[in-house]
């Protein structure tokens, strides 16, 4: 593992992992493991006490060889270069894996949201646009939410933007509200394309999905909704957690009075007549599959020896440490990966902005068909990479197939001088 898991290494040892299967060069290589620019800056803003305060901001448009560069902006105090330029390199691989036409980018600025008030943040969110404006734009960069930002930020952007351009550009940002030019199944997107890889994953191991128990940590936007459409293909949800803590229920829990028990009461933990466990409990619970939709390294080497799921599915991006990841690719545990199992965020966000191109509303059942179709091809492509190479693991068998579209595109392209 890269030096003290810094993130932008730990994507470099990826590529190359992957890299190492595939016949290319090194200069073209070297070239993917780098981004193409990252925009640098200081915002300066006034405090609502009239004082200036100045926060550092990044834009990593890591590349765009497939189209334009696309990913989220966080705000969060840990917020770093090397942070930026990792996501948005992720990003250009979760994009690839699924084959929707855009390379990956990825921004924040390092502050705590939780300091500012609603005005502050508006004016910090509205120095940022000001700063991206160059860079941005539907067919350039389109950024969307993250950790700690939302609609509200991106309308501000988007805004912005289109007061600075005197135009209107809704496909110059993604994640918006319906009104404001959002998608329908937006917010189901991540736990519906986390549901499709787990029933892909077992019906290609010859298991049913039906049978399946299933335990889910992290009970928010992604693993709620992914629990509740397991839930609805007949498996057996007996354990979910969130930071409160976890319950269990051998018998099973239902997804959704669980999630309204949570917006009641803010917590997972208390619900009916359900067991209290530990996180640690849940992540090492003897169940079919097993579902990290929390935060990062959540399930580290030490950790992973006592995993006892058959399959994990990462709703979560980045939910083992690499080291962990080798322990479950030895002990034979079948873990499909972030980049193609939470993919379903940014695809529909990719709908999004055709919709907005074509100035058109799809239907919720058209965006759930289109994306169960690029889901379900996703995984084809995978199984294939994985059999035909003998790859280790369905981790590396993504990183090929997405490693190889971004070649692909990089040499057709012939842009050498
Ligand atoms: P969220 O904030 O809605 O939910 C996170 C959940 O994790 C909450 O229930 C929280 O209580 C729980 N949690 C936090 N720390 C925990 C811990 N130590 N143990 C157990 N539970 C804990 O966030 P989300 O949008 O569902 O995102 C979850 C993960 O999915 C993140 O890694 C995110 O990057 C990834 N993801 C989300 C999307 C999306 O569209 N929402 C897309 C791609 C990837």
């Amino acid at each position: 593992m890269a030096d003290e898991a810094n993130p932008y290494e730990s994507l470099q040892e990826q590529i190359d992992d992957a890299a190492a299967y595939l016949d290319v060069e090194e200069g073209v290589i070297a070239r993917l493991k780098a981004p193409e620019r990252v925009l640098e800056t200081n915002l300066t803003f006034e405090r609502d006490d009239g004082s200036l305060e100045t926060v550092r901001a990044y834009r990593s448009q890591f590349n765009g060889d497939r189209g334009p560069y696309k990913g989220g902006i966080r705000y969060h105090p840990g917020v770093t270069r090397d942070e930026v330029k990792a996501l948005s390199g992720w990003m250009v691989y979760k994009c690839a894996v699924v084959d929707i036409p855009y390379g990956g980018g990825k921004g924040g600025i390092a502050i705590d949201p939780g300091d500012y008030s609603a005005a502050e943040l508006e004016r910090v969110t509205r120095g940022f646009a000001t700063e991206l404006r160059p860079f941005i734009g539907e067919d350039r960069d389109i950024p969307a939410p993250d950790v700690n930002t939302g609609q509200r930020e991106m309308n501000w952007i988007k805004d912005t933007y289109e007061t600075l351009e005197n135009t209107t550009a809704p496909g110059v940002i993604t994640g918006k509200a319906i009104d404001s030019g959002g998608s329908a199944g937006r917010v189901e997107a991540t736990g519906r394309s986390t549901m499709l890889a787990a029933r892909e994953t077992f019906d290609w191991l010859g298991r049913d999905i039906e049978d399946a128990t299933v335990a889910v940590q992290g009970y928010g936007n992604a693993g709620s909704v992914a629990a509740a459409l397991l839930d609805d293909l007949g498996a057996t949800l007996v354990a979910v957690s969130d930071s409160s803590g976890g319950i269990y229920d051998p018998d099973g829990l239902d997804a959704r009075t669980v999630k309204s028990y949570k917006a009641e009461t803010g917590a997972v933990s208390g619900y009916e007549t359900a067991e209290a466990i530990t996180n640690d409990e849940l992540l090492t619970m003897d169940v079919d599959l097993l579902v990290p939709a929390a935060l990062e390294n959540a399930v580290d080497a030490e950790l992973a020896v006592d995993v006892s799921a058959d399959v994990v599915v990462e709703a979560a991006n980045g939910p083992l440490t690499p080291d962990a990841d080798d322990v479950l690719t030895e002990r034979g545990v079948w873990v499909v990966p972030d980049v193609f199992a939470n993919a379903g965020g940014v695809t529909v966000s990719y709908f999004e902005w055709i919709q907005n191109r074509q100035r058109f509303h799809w239907t919720e059942e058209r965006v759930v068909d289109e994306l169960e179709r690029i889901i379900t091809d996703a995984f084809e492509g995978i199984i294939d990479a994985y059999e035909q190479n003998e790859l280790p693991n369905l981790r590396t068998a993504a990183y090929v197939v997405a490693l190889r579209r971004v070649v692909n595109a990089y040499e057709q392209g012939g842009n050498w001088p």
